[in-house]
């Protein structure tokens, strides 16, 4: 990153911390020793979120707050590690999915499980879920209906998991979650700041399994992201 991105980034991560404050009813705070050894605890966020993925998974039910649940086979809520620093947002489930109630298990999911397991991890230690929980039919784009009925149970899901790196997996995980309409090969490359949270924004497999040279685009992403990964641990 040069000067000016790492400004960027700074300055979106105090906003996003500042924001955080506010929504949990702070207006102010004290820049004492004790309250910035809060804060850097609050914008990691381990401890303040009372909700569990249990909680979120039975408040979601047998959802049919939207016309997804009308043909839909299973709800792909999401699936891995409850603790895990890495968080994979795809976009929506496929055929294979919807049969299995699982994310990223078909193709494109086998092409997930390779990139992974690339960055020296596996399915076990990462947390895979997708922006909407339903297939939509013929697998379609999802219509922004369906997205604001479902992206705040991936909001709730996310806060209860507190990871510390988002990897958004194309155009719709990527624009939905920094609500922006970048488009996906202007928007990876970087890191971005979702909630405090880093996101990495890059190609989707299924796309990588037709454009299968892009492939090195998303190893540099993944490079960049061990990187800091290993710094932090
Ligand atoms: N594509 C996605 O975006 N998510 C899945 O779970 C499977 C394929």
């Amino acid at each position: 990153m040069n000067d000016k991105q790492t400004m960027t980034q700074t300055l979106l991560e105090i906003e996003n911390s500042l924001r955080f404050l506010a929504a949990n009813g702070y207006r102010g705070f004290a820049c004492t020793g004790h309250s910035l050894e809060k804060l850097e605890k609050w914008g990691k966020g381990r401890t303040f979120f009372a909700e569990t993925l249990e909680d979120i998974h039975a408040d979601l039910g047998d959802c049919r707050r939207c016309k997804l649940a009308q043909e839909r086979n299973h709800i792909v809520f999401g699936d891995g590690n409850a603790k895990a620093k890495l968080v994979f947002i795809g976009e929506g489930p496929g055929a294979e999915e919807d049969r299995k109630g699982q994310p990223f298990v078909g193709a494109a999911g086998q092409l997930l499980t390779r990139i992974i397991e690339a960055i020296k991890l596996s399915r076990s230690q990462v947390y895979i879920c997708n922006i909407i929980k339903c297939r939509p039919p013929g697998n379609r784009n999802p219509e922004s209906d369906e997205i604001k009925t479902c992206f705040p149970f991936l909001e709730r899901q996310i806060a209860a998991l507190q990871p510390d790196f988002i990897i958004a997996l194309g155009t719709f995980a990527a624009q939905t979650l920094l609500g922006t309409t970048t488009p996906i090969s202007r928007l990876r490359g970087r890191f971005h700041v979702y909630k405090g949270i880093k996101v990495v924004p890059t190609y989707h497999p299924a796309y990588l399994l037709r454009n299968p040279d892009k492939k090195r685009d998303v190893w540099e992403d993944m490079k960049m992201l061990m990187k800091e990964y290993r710094y932090e641990y």
